[in-house]
């Protein structure tokens, strides 16, 4: 279930790519970091287990590429703000039972950049930013479940006025698969046996996420009994060479009707000689206490 999130940084390969991290950060006054956006994917159980590349379609917003983030028509420029002459911060005075305190907050006009555009830019009408469509190929790990998240840096929008892009957050989905549950690294599944195959022991083929695989059914082998495939699990996150098992639960089915030869065979186990009317005796015989009503 993964009720914990891990954080990764993946690989990926995109068109473009975006100068890795946005260059140096400037801080306070700087330009404002862009917003992380969150990409919800799908993946099949197997995909998790073994890991996969998935080319994903992104929309996000870029750099306009018009005016190059400055958000000012071409051959003109931001101007000084007006309403804070350039500082980018404004004074509030407050009121309160105390007394009157002055508050500096960024100014409301210019965002605090200390500039406005007279004449935006045509193509983003001033915000300096686009929205863009981008295919991105994302490097799923082997190992994932349901719950797991992935950065990829620099992908998230970029930053207005120029400022660095926030990162993009992939967070997966596991879809179930008909056969094979998982809990954490360990696979589960359950395969019925008949009675006889329990009692007289078996080598049987069973589905791994590797494919088929023989798997060894000990002769006595009880109902709920549990058996194990080594190595045949999920591949431990960040260290796929360690795997976990798969462990299989024996259901035993017994049937619900026999033939005629069936019956006097195991009426023979049973001590008993099929005559009508008579019960095998519960006490003593293999089957006695099972097969007691027809
Ligand atoms: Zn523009
Ligand atoms: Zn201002």
């Amino acid at each position: 279930m993964g009720g914990f999130a891990d954080l990764f940084e993946t690989f990926f390969s995109g068109f473009g790519g975006a100068a890795a991290g946005g260059g140096q950060q400037r801080r306070r006054s700087g330009p404002r970091q862009g917003d992380d956006l969150r990409l919800d994917l799908s993946i099949d159980f197997r995909e998790a287990v073994f890991g996969v590349e998935k080319e994903v379609q992104l929309r996000h917003l870029e750099t306009c590429g018009t005016c190059k983030g400055l958000g000012a028509k071409e051959g003109s420029g931001p101007t000084t703000c007006g309403t804070c002459s350039g500082a980018g911060q404004v004074r509030r005075a407050t009121r309160t039972p105390f007394g009157s305190f002055t508050q500096v907050a960024p100014c409301p006009t210019c965002e605090g950049s200390g500039q406005v555009i007279a004449d935006p830019c045509g193509t983003c009408n001033g915000a300096g930013l686009q929205q863009v469509s981008k295919t991105l190929r994302i490097n799923i790990p082997a190992g994932v479940d349901s719950g797991s998240r992935l950065r990829v840096s620099s992908e998230g929008n970029a930053g207005p006025r120029g400022g660095p892009p926030g990162d993009l957050y992939v967070f997966l989905g596991v879809k179930s698969h008909p056969t094979l549950r998982r809990d954490g690294i360990t696979i589960l599944s359950e395969i019925p046996l008949s009675y006889l195959q329990a009692i007289l022991g078996d080598t049987i083929e069973v589905e791994t996420v590797d494919g088929p695989e023989p798997l060894e059914i000990p002769p006595g082998t009880q109902p709920a009994t549990m058996l194990t495939l080594k190595n045949k699990g999920v591949p431990r996150l960040g260290n796929p060479v360690a795997r976990g098992n798969h462990q299989f639960t024996i259901k035993v089915q017994l049937p619900t009707r026999l033939s005629g030869d069936e019956r006097q065979l195991l009426e023979q186990l049973a001590g008993h000689h099929s005559s009508k009317g008579q019960r095998p005796p519960h006490k003593s015989g293999l089957f006695g206490g099972l097969f007691g009503k027809g």
